[in-house]
């Protein structure tokens, strides 16, 4: 199967070809052509499918074809993202595929100057890439004008929703023109589809065909999963230990806050290991510069919130570190999503302590299977420390070593105390031990004893 199979013209064919791509993925075989014919769609396509080529590619072709004049201000394409770096990355793809036909486009979000943007909306383009905020501050100026809008994408549709965005999203599809055959098209894109997906999908598409390129909530196939238990402050340790034995030069890792990601790369820049962090405190002068950073292989580890967790696209990115699980599984699938891409083997690995055994728990319900734990030599948890609540250690901040507030209960951090001085000796490789299924941290009794308000239902991570 190749690209002109389905229907594309050459100048799209060309450009695909010029980056190397000569078999269009399944996402990609069943979406063009039914974007082309002017049909609506409802997509369940996980990250790494090529989804975006999928929208992108057959958007570009309508567009062409139908040729309608551009007035002044007005978008004949509008592409709804979650974040800011995934609507710079769709922005890249729609200037890479779109690079021999003569398309201008704009991507708008915020964090930064609305200036240039009006700028450049009031000289014209034709195709709008922008997360739903800074886009409804351009509809109160009337910078912009959706009136002629002829194709709609809501990209990461479920995301949109986690994060907030659907009276917002709401807002926006009022402006647009009417849809149906003669009208808009509609394209949703989502991982998941939960029952407010399906609601916005019936209101929005009309007469969808369905694509379903991969199980929805499962795990994609070429990422492989393990399990490092450890107590919760020798992570830190042990993280280092493993980026420098096993001469990692690209890592991703995911922190549940802000704060902790900013520590953590302080401390990985104190083990000399050049690291970021990246999450929604930051400007988003600074969170372009560290991604560009850490795509080009300047900063070897990038530390994440979950504003990083969807959308990311990394070349090659092999290893991706859950340094704390998500408290929402389904973050857990769109972490490690961000490796293992387009066919490439990727590692995602999880540093879990006795805290977490729940979130464990619930990751493997919704991924349907359990996912190898291997205790690294020297990193072995002390079976005498008992589960803490995640989130009251997030409110009571984690005390010093050596002056902990928690009484005389045997404490990991008592390894803290001389863990950044102490080299780390992980004595069994990856592989070296056999997957001990069952085999994290203990005691089961302490952690069944686990205060229930530990655990707010489904709370979302801070991002
Ligand atoms: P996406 O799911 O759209 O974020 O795409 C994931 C990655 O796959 C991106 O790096 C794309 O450039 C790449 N990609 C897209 N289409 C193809 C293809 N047909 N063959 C190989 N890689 C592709």
């Amino acid at each position: 199967m190749s690209f002109s199979k389905l229907g594309l013209m050459a100048e799209l064919v060309r450009a695909v070809s010029d980056e190397g791509y000569t078999t269009p993925t399944p996402v990609q075989q069943q979406a063009i052509p039914v974007i082309l014919e002017g049909r609506d769609i409802l997509a369940g396509a996980q990250t790494g499918t090529g989804k975006t080529a999928g929208f992108t590619l057959p958007l570009l072709q309508r567009l062409h074809e139908r040729k309608l004049t551009n007035k002044r201000n007005q978008v004949r394409a509008l592409i709804l993202t979650p974040t800011r770096e995934l609507a710079a990355q769709v922005a890249e793809s729609v200037d890479t595929y779109g690079k021999h036909l003569s398309f201008t486009s704009a991507v708008i979000f915020g964090g930064v100057n609305i200036n240039p943007q009006i700028t450049k909306l009031r000289r014209g383009v034709d195709i709008v890439i922008a997360t739903p905020g800074r886009l409804l501050d351009h509809i109160g100026q009337k910078t912009v004008d959706l009136s002629q809008v002829e194709i709609l994408v809501l990209d990461e549709a479920d995301r949109m929703l986690d994060m907030g965005f659907i009276r917002d999203i709401r807002k926006i599809i009022a402006l647009l023109p009417g849809n149906g055959h003669t009208g808009r098209q509609n394209l949703l894109f989502s991982a998941t589809f939960s029952d407010e997906i399906r609601k916005l999908a019936g209101g929005l598409l009309h007469d969808p065909v369905h694509i379903e390129v991969a199980r929805r909530n499962t795990t994609v196939e070429t990422v492989s999963q393990v399990v490092h238990p450890v107590d919760r402050t020798r992570k830190r340790e042990l993280l280092s230990s493993l980026i420098s034995s096993q001469n990692w030069r690209q890592v991703l890792v995911f922190t549940r806050t802000k704060h902790g990601a900013n520590k953590l790369a302080e401390q990985l820049a104190n083990d000399g290991i050049v690291s970021s962090a990246i999450h929604g405190n930051k400007s988003q002068g600074a969170r372009t510069k560290a991604l560009a950073d850490f795509k080009n292989g300047e900063v070897r580890v990038l530390v994440a919130t979950d504003i990083a967790a969807r959308g990311l696209d990394i070349d090659q990115l092999p290893h991706v570190v859950n340094f704390e699980l998500p408290n929402v599984p389904e973050d857990y699938v769109h972490r490690i999503g961000r490796t293992g891409r387009a066919g490439n083997e990727g590692e995602a690995i999880s540093l879990v302590c006795i805290d977490e055994r729940d979130f464990l728990r619930d990751i493997e319900r919704l991924i349907k299977r359990e996912i190898p734990k291997v205790v690294i030599d020297g990193f072995e948890p002390d079976a005498r420390i008992a589960a803490e609540p995640v989130f009251k250690q997030r409110q009571q901040r984690t005390p010093r070593a050596g002056n902990s507030a928690r009484g005389s209960r045997p404490e990991a951090c008592a390894t803290e105390k001389n863990g950044s001085q102490a080299a780390p000796k992980p004595k069994a490789k990856f592989g070296g031990k056999k997957p001990q299924s069952g085999s994290a941290a203990q005691p089961a009794a302490s952690h069944r004893n686990r205060p229930q308000q530990s655990r707010p239902a489904q709370r979302r991570s801070e991002v």
